[in-house]
């Protein structure tokens, strides 16, 4: 590729001072070899690592509320030394720290898992705690606080005992080597202190004074060790900036080379296969489908490739779009392949293809990993020799060396549930083909231009004609009789029904038990007369494609599964879905497996159960599972609980995770970040001018992998 930007830092002008990524933890006073352990596990191996290390929060001692003036009911953190600790007995056991600050005092109380604190406390000791204070007669107490070790009474190291003090995170390992908020303050201290004049600036200086940005050295000094919280703010603001102003520069880097390459597989006109296909559909295509299949062809018919994402609810008819864009390809000499996050999927598109492409003699081909080995040959052979037109499968298609002697057009279901590297690997079956990625999980406008900010994108933003809302109910698991009484008479009037049951990996045993448990005791009881099937991942192929062939062609009534069906199966004469222990459901997860119903004209129902007592995200999830049945708002919902990171799955996307900046949150900073990487890699789409040296030094050790996805260097 030409001038692409090396991996190798630029030789010759070295840094005047080893670099602060140069130096080992072990170098830094106090970290032996113990700490040094704990820490490397902790992801931190040097000195740099250790100051990227960021306080969760920070104690103000001037908002430090005195006990004399404490409020019952209102959270506050409140600064006092240990005056006593142990275990009271009673009706109610419990470890109680009383904390007084010479104005009163406080009992902080644990009722559970105080174990590894008994012997926590040192008299004298000086802590932070925060939580809610409640008052009992004349004691006031905090239950379950937060806390923090600031230093002994008395102790004169400023680090403890200053205006502003930061809280670490810690964890078990961490603080088994005194590595608590403490021990993180004593070495980061002594980190600064040696180190300090290591730091290097790598914003350019420009942008530094367009976007009033502090220097990186006083970011990271007062990020730990705030001279005031103006200081403190202005850190945080400038160390926020950097994460999005790295994030950004990622996209604006991959959009330059996405912007240079040309592709092979050119469409250049839309024939009778196509015009076909869409007169034989049994209904018409929503405006909102034929707006993006106008937005698909203008891409297939440029010289650059396509890369754009598809974004629709569930049920708003993303498959036939694809098969159209394919077909499409098909015509123009291409073959077009089309990869499906589980083999259910893969199997139900392949299946949908088949029958709706047969008459128009367009050859559809399977490859998925549960295929005999003789199968998987002759599948292969069929793509290699160009026979095979459209080309469905699992990850099989890039994990089998497949050959594919044209491929023009690649589509990738629910794009989520893959890696960067698997996109990546299918896409690299043939040079710079056009790609079309679909996803159910919308996204708020802003932020897919963020995370997706080198696609295009295309969203389907109206379900298809004539279809009813789906009715979603929550119940308690005492409803539990009554529900499948209601679920018996539905099925006796011949709908068709999921009744699904969790698998989570730790107890994957347990669960596949739980699904296979009900479903023995339904056939043997009350579902006696009605066809029902069983389905999970631990079946062989053949069993599931038989159960799902029966399901879907209505041959079997009900059908128990564990989450196998979340993703994309489409049965539309399947009204209900039953999610047992619904609690445990993630918000996306839950709406998609809704959305496994209302996809006929009939009315559909969602029953949630739950069991037990549940956390409050819980019951705010099942919640807004009632209250809503827009994809869009359950998106936003699901990104305010979980945080993007997690949402996201940021990781698979190749870039590392946020630290301190949040894309909701933060969104002004990154606008601002957006426009300042876009116009540097408009300026120095290499960024091999020596002014940016140390910024490209840094963004290359941080972003490497994904720097490796668009194959820049
Ligand atoms: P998703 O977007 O979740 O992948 P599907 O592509 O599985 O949705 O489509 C859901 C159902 O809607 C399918 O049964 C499909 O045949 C049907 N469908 C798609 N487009 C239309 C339309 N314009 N009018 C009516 N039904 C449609
Ligand atoms: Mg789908």
């Amino acid at each position: 590729m030409p001038g692409v930007l090396k991996l190798r830092s630029a030789g010759g002008q070295a840094a005047p001072l080893r670099p602060l990524h140069g130096i080992p933890i072990t170098e830094i006073r106090s970290v032996g070899d113990q700490r040094a352990r704990a820490l490397r596990k902790a992801g931190i191996h040097t000195a740099e690592d250790l100051l990227y290390y960021f306080p969760r929060r920070h104690v103000d001692r001037s908002d430090v509320r005195r006990i004399c003036d404490l409020m019952d009911g209102t959270d506050v953190t409140i600064v006092g030394t240990v005056h006593s600790a142990g275990i009271v007995r009673g009706k109610r056991p419990r470890f109680v720290v009383i904390l007084t600050d010479g104005t009163g005092f406080v009992q902080c109380v644990w009722f559970q898992g105080y174990r590894y604190l008994q012997n926590a406390f040192r008299k004298g000791e000086q802590l932070a705690v925060s939580g809610r204070v409640a008052r009992f007669g004349s004691v006031w107490e905090i239950a379950h606080p937060e806390f923090d070790r600031l230093g002994m009474t008395g102790e004169s190291s400023g680090i403890h005992t200053g205006k502003i003090i930061p809280l670490y995170p810690s964890s078990q390992e961490l603080e088994a080597v005194q590595l608590d908020s403490r021990g993180f303050r004593r070495i980061i201290a002594a980190c600064l202190a040696s180190y300090r004049s290591a730091i290097r600036e790598t914003l350019p200086e420009d942008i530094r004074e367009r976007r009033r940005l502090v220097t990186l050295r006083f970011a990271l000094e007062n990020v730990h060790f705030p001279a005031s919280l103006e200081a403190l703010h202005q850190a945080r603001r400038r160390l926020k900036f950097d994460e999005l102003f790295y994030l950004e520069l990622l996209l604006a880097l991959r959009h330059k080379v996405l912007e240079r390459q040309e592709k092979r597989s050119r469409v250049r006109r839309i024939g009778e296969a196509t015009r076909k296909l869409i007169q034989a559909l049994p209904f018409q295509l929503t405006a909102a489908q034929r707006r993006v299949l106008r937005e698909i062809y203008a891409d297939m018919r440029s010289e650059k490739p396509m890369h754009r994402l598809l974004q629709g609810d569930v049920g708003s008819g993303k498959t036939i779009v694809a098969a159209i864009a394919m077909v499409m390809a098909v015509e123009n000499g291409y073959q077009a392949a089309l990869m499906a996050p589980t083999e259910i999927l893969a199997e139900q598109h392949y299946l949908t293809l088949r029958s709706l492409l047969s008459d128009l003699g367009i050859t559809v081909c399977l490859l998925i990993g549960g295929m005999s080995q003789a199968e998987k040959e002759a599948a292969r052979q069929e793509i290699a020799s160009g026979k095979a037109e459209i080309i469905v499968g699992t990850h099989a298609l890039i994990q089998e060396e497949v050959t594919f002697p044209a491929l023009g057009l690649v589509v990738i279901d629910e794009q989520h549930r893959f890696g960067v590297m698997q996109r990546r690997l299918l896409q690299e079956k043939s040079p710079n083909p056009d790609v079309l990625m679909m996803t159910a999980t919308p996204i708020p406008r802003t932020l897919s231009m963020t995370v997706y900010g080198d696609l295009d994108v295309s969203v389907i933003d109206e379900p298809p004609a004539g279809r009813k809302r789906v009715k979603t109910v929550w119940r308690d698991s005492s409803y539990r009789p009554r529900i499948y009484h209601f679920l018996k008479s539905e099925l006796e009037k011949g709908r068709q029904a999921y009744v699904v049951f969790p698998l989570v990996e730790e107890s994957e045993k347990s669960d596949l038990k739980a699904a296979t448990d009900c479903y023995e005791k339904m056939r043997a009881t009350m579902f006696r007369h009605i066809p029902t099937g069983l389905l999970h991942g631990r079946l062989p192929k053949e069993e599931k494609e038989r159960v799902m062939r029966e399901f879907k062609d209505g041959r079997l009534r009900l059908l128990v599964s564990t989450t196998v069906v979340e993703v994309g199966v489409d049965v539309p004469n399947a009204t209900i879905m039953i999610i047992e222990h619904a609690e445990r459901f993630g918000l996306t997860q839950l709406h998609q497996l809704r959305g496994r119903v209302g996809r006929g004209a009939e009315q559909s129902y969602c029953i949630l159960i739950s069991y037990g007592q549940l956390t409050p995200e819980a019951e705010r999830r099942l919640q807004t599972m009632v209250n809503t049945d827009n994809g869009f708002e359950i998106a936003e919902i699901d990104l305010q609980m979980r945080g993007p990171g997690e949402f996201f799955g940021t990781r698979q996307h190749g870039f590392p995770e946020l630290r301190i900046a949040d894309l909701i949150k933060d969104a002004a900073l990154l606008a601002a970040a957006r426009e300042e990487a876009f116009r540097l890699a408009e300026k120095d789409p290499h960024l091999t001018d020596p002014a940016h040296e140390a910024l490209r030094d840094y963004f290359i050790r941080h972003y490497r992998e994904a720097l490796d996805f668009v194959k820049v260097g």
